[in-house]
């Protein structure tokens, strides 16, 4: 039995920087991760993190609240105006505190942090490094808990939340390595875990990004917050769906459809390629399936006119990607893209300082909905979501765990027993469905009926496949039986938990009558405030998914239509 005071599940930004927070106070804390925390799927984050400093030329009159502005407009209204308000005031200087820990940020000549302009923001403001920001950010913040007295249990996979008189009091976790399963006691515990996008065909996620957070949320009846809101990313790479980073537009590239027009001036003339992403990933869409796009699928992302110079110094990973996954190189030729899955606004329902309905329990970052994307995130801000709430959520968790007393290891050891049982159940089965055919069939139903664009019937039709995927679920089979680094028994409890949040994805987008930000009903075009200013709140009682809804935080920034 391992027992500490505080317990933060996931290795990524938010997890490593609530670390940083939690052991400076001398609580005696420990990170468990699935993978390495450098494999954590932050290290991918390409284009840059939000912050109003106003280094780009004419951009000086920047503020947080022209930050704030933009969020609350990009979320379509949905977002909390009271976390909006922290995240961007806490944006200048979470970021220079970034800087002088040793992130190597892109500089403008007088050696001020270079802002490049993203969709959706008035002002360039988002800094980055190269289009390597992600990996920056998180190999510095690794190094400094290198020093710092903090236990790492790495490839070690969380199967469930310990629950006891109702507060949360540790989890139970698989050593993916040897197959033994251990059991942690906490007075807090951090989810850190990271997107949902991997229940989606055409993502640009990792396959680690299954949601596990939530689903172990889900389970021990913490509920889940605007689940149906899922951004698809406009320019994804055509074949493999790599991201081709917002970065690339930021830079002046032009989007063009087959008849060599760069149609986005139908749809938003004057932000054009720059408007929020929920609004171009439409419009590709549209494009390509009324046969402007090329081979029915793609439309050319064109960076040629920026010239090789800035190409190799702005976007160098973006042209390898390209380069490697596509043949195309974009120096001298197109990108094809198309839109992809790429974020979870939804998650479990976190308040202000990362509390959640249940005491002992916390989340943060993209497993989270704290709710500052509200309906649709812009680009930037999911970075800077991670380090000010990472370390919000270390610092309630440090005042959370004051006079707690250690919590019984009773209630571990019945959950270990259950998870064996249910562990075993999955290393016994010799016959049945094939675990990654499940899987499979699972991303093609969200990604086409839970897609771009929604409409009654087409979820209708999706649910019922959901319902089937379910019984199959019950009877996979994997070919390993063993514990030694079983990767296939990790997947088929990935996936477990996956089908029990894509039901929270598919009834909140059925529940939910209307359009806003990411979420497109062709059946309810048109955003109903009167009806839909609201939160979804997705509870999981008897096996059953029930939808509620609650109010939105409304401040500073006036509901308005929202126009670019
Ligand atoms: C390709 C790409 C590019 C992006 N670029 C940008 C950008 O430029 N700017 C921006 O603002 N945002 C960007 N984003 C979004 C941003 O990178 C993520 O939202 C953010 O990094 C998420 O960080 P996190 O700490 O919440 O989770 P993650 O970094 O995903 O970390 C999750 C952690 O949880 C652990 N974990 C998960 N489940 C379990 C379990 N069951 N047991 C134990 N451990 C578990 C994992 O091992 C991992 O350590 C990008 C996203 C993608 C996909």
């Amino acid at each position: 039995m391992h027992q500490y005071d505080i317990i933060i599940i996931g290795g990524g930004l938010t997890g490593l920087r609530a670390a940083i927070e939690a052991s400076e106070s001398g609580n005696n804390t420990a990170v468990i991760s699935k993978v390495h925390p450098l494999r954590s799927h932050s290290v991918a984050a390409q284009g840059g993190i939000n912050a109003a400093l106003g280094n780009a030329p004419g951009a000086e009159d920047d503020s947080w609240k022209d930050h704030a502005f933009d969020t609350v407009k990009g979320s379509d209204y949905l977002a909390d105006q009271d976390t909006v308000d922290v995240m961007c005031r806490e944006a200048p200087s979470a970021v220079i505190e970034l800087e002088h820990m040793g992130v190597v940020f892109s500089r403008f000549e007088d050696g001020r942090i270079a802002q490049r302009p993203f969709g959706g923001a008035f002002f360039p403001r988002t800094c980055y490094a190269a289009d390597r920001t992600g990996r920056n950010l998180l190999h510095t913040l690794y190094e400094q808990l290198t020093d710092m007295d903090i236990t790492f249990f790495d490839e070690y996979y969380v199967t469930s939340l310990i629950r006891d008189k109702g507060r949360i009091t540790g989890c139970t976790a698989l050593n993916i390595v040897d197959g033994s399963l251990h059991g942690f006691t906490a007075k807090a515990t951090l989810l850190a875990t990271g997107g949902y996008g991997s229940l989606f065909a055409r993502s640009t996620n990792a396959p680690i990004n299954t949601g596990d957070g939530a689903a172990l949320a889900f389970r021990a009846g913490v509920p889940l917050k605007d689940m149906e809101f899922v951004q698809f990313h406009p320019t994804t790479l055509y074949g493999s769906n790599i991201l081709i980073t917002e970065g690339a537009r930021g830079e002046g590239g032009y989007l063009f459809n087959n008849k060599h027009e760069r149609f986005m001036k139908e749809y938003v003339p004057k932000a054009m390629e720059l408007s929020p992403r929920d609004i171009v990933a439409r419009a590709i869409q549209r494009e390509v399936d009324e046969g402007r796009g090329f081979e029915d699928q793609f439309v050319h992302l064109d960076l040629t006119h920026l010239g090789a110079e800035k190409i190799n110094e702005r976007l160098p990973g973006i042209r390898s990607i390209a380069m490697d996954f596509a043949v195309v190189d974009p120096i001298k030729s197109p990108i094809p893209v198309q839109p992809g899955q790429h974020y979870s606004m939804g998650g479990v329902a976190s308040s202000i300082d990362c509390s959640t309905p249940v005491p002992g329990l916390y989340a943060a970052g993209e497993c989270a909905c704290i709710s500052v994307h509200g309906a649709n995130r812009l680009g930037g801000n999911s970075l800077l979501e991670t380090v000010v709430f990472g370390k919000i959520a270390g610092e309630s968790m440090v005042k959370g765990v004051k006079n707690i007393s250690a919590p019984s290891i009773d209630p571990v050891k019945s959950a270990l027993k259950a998870e064996l049982a249910r562990i075993d159940s999955i290393l016994t089965r010799d016959k049945g469905e094939n675990m990654a055919s499940v899987k499979e069939d699972l991303k093609n139903v969200m990604f086409d009926h839970f897609g771009v664009f929604r409409e009654e019937d087409k979820m209708k039709a999706g649910i019922k496949q959901l319902e089937k995927l379910n019984e199959r679920l019950s009877r996979v089979v994997i070919n390993d039986g063993g514990r030694l680094f079983n990767q296939s028994l990790i997947y088929t409890l990935e996936l477990q938990g996956m089908l029990l949040i894509s039901n929270a994805v598919a009834q909140g987008s059925l529940s939910r009558q209307e359009s806003r930000g990411s979420h497109f009903r062709e059946d309810y075009p048109k955003r109903d405030d009167e009806k839909f200013l609201k939160h979804t709140l997705a509870y999981y009682h008897d096996n059953k998914t029930v939808i509620e809804y609650s109010d939105v935080t409304l401040g500073r920034y006036p509901v308005k239509e929202r126009v670019y």
